[in-house]
């Protein structure tokens, strides 16, 4: 009879179940999704999403390397930093102006000055940046300075924050929680794209394991596995996931064999005198040879840069 604009339900069978009859009168078909998340799984949509940031592609084919100091520290550094480190392929600039540190008497960035120099570095080298919102009553701030949201690992749950960036039209990038399973992470990303907002990278920064020798455990095998559930690039950060310089070289090797659809590196000036993160950040020589070696391996993987 009339025309109804539901043409399919999103849930799973016992949400399906639950629905009144008259809710489904008169739909052609049903579609239960089984897996618990569902805008952001490949059943809902095969093909890869390309997250665009001004001229850069991450996904679909696309490779993309973010990279740059793990804070901002200072103004005149950072556009040496950015670049540098596009010199040598990066295409996006990292950098935290609110940074989560283990210790509150740590250095917890510049805050509103460090979006400022990181504004000032995308003017010089037209570079999108990345930077990361930690607190919702910030999110107006961030966004306006930022091209691309970042949440950090300690985050992930934070499901207030997600659906806050769930809302707002800048694309975000997830970083895994530390002990979260793939299916939380993913139901994390869930929380951003059931908002609205399905400009979503992942990102895998390794999680915590009894092993000691490297500051986390950076789960590989997590690449392929969510690359299979969900059609949302994911990129890995091996500078996190190890918290060591000698090891950023043969995990981003491995990260680009497996199917990453790109990586995040720190890079400074000089690391020994790095504000944050120093032993695990990289000289722009190591970066370069690191950026040399991923390049030769991206026709294995199927990518371009
Ligand atoms: C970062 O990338 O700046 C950061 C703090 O990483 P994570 O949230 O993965 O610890
Ligand atoms: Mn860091």
């Amino acid at each position: 009879g009339e025309s109804r604009p539901l043409s399919g339900v999103i849930g799973d069978e016992d949400a399906i179940r639950q629905l009144p009859m008259e809710a489904i009168a008169g739909v052609e078909k049903v579609i239960p999704i089984l897996k618990p998340f569902k805008l952001v799984s490949r059943d809902f949509k095969p093909k890869d999403t390309v997250v665009r940031v001004r001229d850069v592609e991450i996904g679909g084919g696309s490779f993309a390397v973010m990279a740059g100091p793990c804070s901002v520290e200072d103004r005149e550094m950072l556009i040496d930093i950015a670049e540098n480190v596009k010199r040598m392929g990066a295409r996006i600039l990292r950098g935290g102006a609110f940074k989560p540190r283990t210790s509150p008497y740590s250095f917890q960035g510049l805050g509103e000055e460090g979006l400022k120099y990181l504004a000032e570095a995308r003017e010089k080298t037209g570079m999108p940046v990345i930077t990361e919102l930690m607190d919702p009553r910030d999110s107006e701030l961030v966004e306006r300075y930022t091209d691309i949201i970042q949440i950090g690992t300690r985050n992930m749950a934070n499901f207030t924050l997600l659906k806050e960036v769930g809302s707002m039209k800048k694309p975000v990038m997830l970083k895994r929680g530390l002990m979260s399973t793939v299916k939380e992470f993913l139901m994390s990303a869930e929380y951003i794209a059931s908002e609205g907002n399905l400009n979503i990278i992942l990102c895998e920064r390794g999680i915590r394991t009894f092993e000691d020798s490297t500051r986390n455990t950076l789960d590989i095998s997590a690449v392929p596995v969510i690359k299979a559930l969900t059609h949302l690039p994911i990129i890995v950060d091996p500078s996190h996931a190890s918290g060591r310089r000698d090891l950023i070289g043969p995990l981003s090797r491995a990260a680009t064999v497996v199917g990453a659809d790109g990586l995040m590196v720190e890079v400074h000036i000089n690391p020994e005198l790095a504000k944050s993160d120093g032993q695990q950040s990289l000289t722009y020589a190591q970066f370069g040879e690191v950026m040399d070696s991923v390049r030769e391996l991206l026709p294995l993987a199927g990518k371009k840069m």
